[in-house]
């Protein structure tokens, strides 16, 4: 049997009704880094031209940065994050997983990161929110899938699969747009 070690995709609102601290166990009253990691600007740029294309104008900086930090969430590991500040939204993605991943891999994951940092996206398909994948770590989440099996959108909270991300890109591209709320 394979084993099912789940990639997961966060977000994490810092609000003085919760706990100041995230999932990486840090308290961040401001972002970790100024501007856009040099690997990743390419990407930013890709996303913000998709984005323009739509209508859509982003306002704010959002920072982003590869960082060391690592962090088990039950079986599973959390490869990146985007932390909503009072006065600043910043996206952390795993170092270790990052230098491992194929092209296809960094772009799915910095997408679902920038559209819950840019457009303030939860973990939602068109039929709905998805379940918190943390609460079900021995299987894929069995909601918001394709007929083939692959999510419905690049929001699913696990790393969607470079197989599923090849057979539909453009429809993953599209919809990571809709219900935008640029920040
Ligand atoms: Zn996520």
């Amino acid at each position: 049997m394979t084993k099912f070690l789940p990639l997961f995709l966060c977000f994490f609102a810092l609000g003085s009704s919760v706990p100041n601290v995230d999932p990486w166990g840090r308290t961040k009253k401001q972002p970790d880094h100024v501007g856009i990691e040099k690997e990743i600007v390419a990407f930013e740029i890709m996303y913000d031209f998709e984005a323009r294309i739509r209508g859509i104008k982003f306002k704010t900086p959002v920072t982003i940065v590869v960082s060391s930090f690592k962090m088990k969430k039950g079986k599973g590991t959390v490869v990146g994050l985007c932390t909503y500040g009072k006065n600043f939204r910043e996206i952390d993605i795993n170092m270790q997983y990052w230098h491992k991943s194929t092209w296809m891999t960094k772009r799915t994951l910095i997408y679902h990161e920038m559209t819950h940092c840019f457009c303030g996206r939860f973990h939602t398909w068109s039929g709905g929110e998805y379940p918190d994948a943390e609460k079900m770590p021995k299987a894929p989440l069995q909601v918001g899938l394709l007929g083939d099996g692959c999510p419905a959108s690049i929001m699913y909270p696990i790393v969607v699969s470079d197989d599923c991300v090849a057979k539909h890109w453009d429809m993953y591209d599209s919809e990571m747009f809709d219900g935008c709320n640029p920040y």
